[in-house]
């Protein structure tokens, strides 16, 4: 394996913002408790950050309600609301390279996909639903009765954000860009591994205008921080992101509690199909990409990857050669492909996985171990020879494994792909345009690649089917989630009711 980590870059920044930011301050959490931050290419604290509790849930809603109940923010016309979105999203502009620095220390992620991709779509995303804000409209109805009738779509109220780590910041826009656009006040709660981005979003949403109260950060861990949101009675919303098994934990709050509206991004266990047809160079990098972008750790991740028989051989040759080939290594160096895991647990939890695809019989055609000896960096690794009951094919790892697989019919590529619990996206790779359109109808997923693999785009819905989820993030369809209709209806003549 070439693959080794290049040496770790120290510079590490001045950490500005480490409290709580609730009603346009930031404060210390009533416990006065703070929780380490680690980085991950070392494993080493960057600093401590106040760690939040049901007490600071509290606070940071009532702050929420009051901006809500009683605030401009939802009362203000959308230009109005847009107009501050997008002064927020130059902010985010100017600041991008202390921003991205902030989830490479954080998150492992490598700082050149942060500048050059989430930072600016986290901006982009919040001028998209900028852009909307000021066409938030109903429908005026025809009734069956001499009655006029109309609908108004309002703000749901105050939104809770449950965030995950691995994309800090797309995941803090996907969420809070549409649901500012709609006139939401909200509180979000980071991944208690990545609690540094949130805050300084949070400074900036401050100096762009957007009043206090109306976008408050909470960070602390799960069982206390998130659950506190999930079963709060003043929340009307909760949209969250993360794994299959904690969304179930948080329907069942918010069910046990007020029946706040629930929208649920999960994980998956994507489906890359290429088929004999396909140029084998590209297939094989796009495949690679699939799995291996940001360290495996998205929960789009094309983690099954299907290979008709034709060019099977040789896709299984060429894909270990290019993965011996892959760059692990300090996420700051321009020539690293793939950074670190997000933690110790994480990395753990993925070495745990490889070692029984290797018990159970599965072939490692490449990677498998851990590179170097400091930080959370895993080589690049491929399976062959898997059976579709083995956990390394059922689970969604988050980390950087393929599970590689033949078929021979399409109709076969069709079953097996669809033979998972998830349904969040898939990829296929094939020049037939017939075979895809007839491939991308029957696949049960929220995203269907076609030549392509993690071609998102704040104009286009992304969401689950199935265990992943459901209620859309990106595109208008997000925007609808943060709003609610009501009718309104009045008779047309004197009417004698
Ligand atoms: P992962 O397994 O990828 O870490 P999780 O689903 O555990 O993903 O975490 C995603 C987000 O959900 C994080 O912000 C985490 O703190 C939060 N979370 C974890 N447990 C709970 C819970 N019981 N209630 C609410 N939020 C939770």
């Amino acid at each position: 394996m070439e693959a080794k980590p290049t040496a770790i870059t120290n510079e590490i920044p001045e950490i500005k913002f480490t409290k709580l930011f609730i009603n346009g301050e930031f404060v210390d959490s009533v416990s006065g408790k703070t929780f380490e931050t680690i980085d991950p290419r070392s494993g080493e604290v960057i600093t401590r950050v106040a760690e939040g509790d049901k007490e600071d849930v509290d606070l940071a809603v009532k702050a929420a309600r009051e901006a809500f109940d009683h605030g401009k923010w939802p009362r203000m016309s959308g230009y109005e609301r847009g107009r501050i979105m997008m002064k927020f999203a130059d902010l985010i502009e100017e600041n991008v390279e202390e921003i991205a620095i902030l989830d490479t220390i954080n998150a492992g992620k490598i700082l050149a996909h942060g500048k050059m991709l989430d930072i600016p779509f986290a901006a982009k995303n919040l001028r998209y639903y900028a852009g909307a804000a000021d066409k938030i409209h109903g429908k005026t109805l025809k009734l069956s009765q001499e009655m006029h009738g109309y609908t108004l779509l309002e703000p749901i109220g105050v939104v809770g954000h449950i965030i995950p780590w691995n994309f800090p910041s797309a995941m803090f826009f996907h969420k809070c860009a549409p649901a500012l656009a709609a006139g939401c006040t909200m509180i979000v709660k980071p991944a208690e591994q990545t609690p540094l981005s949130a805050l300084y979003y949070a400074h900036l949403s401050k100096l762009a205008g957007i009043p206090d109260g109306v976008l408050n950060v909470v960070n602390g861990f799960g069982p206390t921080t998130g659950a506190a949101i999930c079963s709060h009675m003043d929340i009307d919303k909760v949209s969250f992101t993360g794994s299959t098994e904690v969304g179930r934990v948080v329907m069942h709050a918010a069910a046990a509690s007020n029946l706040k509206v629930v929208s649920l991004e999960l994980g998956g266990k994507s489906p890359l199909i290429i088929f004999d047809d396909a140029d084998l160079e590209k297939a094989v990098d796009l495949a690679l990409l699939g799995v291996l972008y940001n360290k495996g750790e998205i929960c789009v991740a094309g983690s099954r990857v299907y290979v008709q028989e034709g060019i099977y051989d040789a896709f299984v040759k060429k894909a270990a050669e290019k993965a011996k080939t892959w760059v692990v290594g300090d996420p700051f160096h321009p020539n690293t492909q793939q950074g670190p895991q997000v933690d110790k647990k994480q990395f753990n939890k993925i070495l745990s996985y490889i070692d029984q695809g290797i018990r159970e019989g599965a072939t490692l055609l490449t990677g498998g171990k851990q590179v170097g000896e400091k930080g959370f960096y895993i080589e690049p690794t491929i399976f062959t020879d898997v059976k579709e009951y083995m956990p390394i094919v059922k689970d969604e790892i988050f980390g950087p494994v393929m599970a590689l697989m033949k078929f021979k019919t399409v109709e076969e590529a069709i079953q097996k792909a669809n033979n998972t619990r998830y349904g969040l996206a898939a990829g296929i790779i094939t020049n037939d345009l017939n075979l895809a359109n007839t491939v991308s109808r029957s696949i049960r997923a929220g995203v269907i690649w076609i030549n392509c693999y993690f071609a998102f785009d704040f104009d286009c819905p992304f969401g689950g089917y199935k265990m992943s989820g459901f209620g859309k993030d990106l595109g208008m369809e997000a925007l609808e989630k943060y709003l609610q209709t009501k009718s309104v209806v009045t008779p047309i003549y004197n009417s004698p009711w």
